[in-house]
């Protein structure tokens, strides 16, 4: 199973937020692209999930071009995203965020998603019965990957999960991010965060002002020569 984008152009009247842009997702792996305020990691990610159609370039997956399918296609086809500010439905509770996610499925198939779900993140199993929004910043990280999972989706495009979270609770989201390509998907996760992220990361790309900078193997990716490559765009 692969993601490939190639040479992708999305750009918002005379903004150019990305361009030429090419990431590769492979099943198994944890591609990591890093990048500052406004580098166009959102827009990389939600042209992929279908939410944004872009200019040009394409998006392949499993050898199919999908660019300007729209997200449920993309959704059908297995590529899901887990949006920035997690969008979890505050008022419900954990469970009904998990139904939320597998609305498509019959609901024999929703409950055996909501086990594997609670298999993989115990804590949302313990808090199935809470509102989703009182659960702690890191619990709703885990929800919102909890909810994409529901659609058996074979590549997850991860849009800043540490953000606003509390330092401590960071490596166990990411831990979480790296058991859900341990278990078989193509993660493809924008970050601020170069340190956290590049632990469980495989593959690092860098973006700076719309184009991918540098790439490398994240396990000999220093942070300084992260930084370095960033410049006065600073993490
Ligand atoms: P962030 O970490 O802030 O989400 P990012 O790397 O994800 O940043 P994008 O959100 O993709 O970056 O934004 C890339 C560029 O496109 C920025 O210059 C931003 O101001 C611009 N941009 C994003 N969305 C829009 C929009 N809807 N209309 C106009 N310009 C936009």
């Amino acid at each position: 199973m692969m993601l490939e984008i190639n040479d992708l152009e999305v750009h918002y009247g005379a903004v150019r937020a990305v361009r030429g842009v090419s990431l590769v997702a492979a099943a198994g792996r944890v591609a990591l692209v890093l990048g500052a305020n406004g580098a166009g990691k959102s827009s990389t990610l939600r042209t992929a999930a279908g939410f944004l159609h872009g200019e040009s370039g394409s998006i392949v997956v499993d050898g199919e071009e999908m660019r300007g399918k729209r997200a449920h296609a993309m959704v059908r086809r297995g590529v899901v995203l887990v949006p920035e500010g997690r969008k979890i439905f505050a008022p419900l509770t954990v469970e009904e965020n998990l139904r939320l996610g597998g609305y498509r499925a019959s609901r024999r198939d929703v409950s055996r998603a909501i086990g594997e779900v609670y298999e993989q993140f115990p804590i949302l199993g313990e808090r199935r019965k809470g509102m989703a929004g009182l659960l702690s910043g890191g619990e709703q990280q885990m929800l919102a990957f909890g909810r994409a999972l529901m659609s058996k989706p074979r590549v997850m495009l991860m849009d800043e999960p540490s953000m606003g979270l509390a330092p401590s609770i960071v490596q166990t989201v990411m831990d979480g991010a790296r058991s859900i390509a341990d278990s078989g998907v193509a993660v493809l996760m924008v970050e601020q965060n170069a340190e956290a992220a590049l632990r469980i990361a495989d593959d690092v790309s860098v973006m700076t002002r719309g184009s991918i900078t540098w790439t490398g193997v994240a396990a000999e990716a220093s942070l300084h020569a992260v930084h370095a490559v960033l410049g006065d765009t600073a993490l």
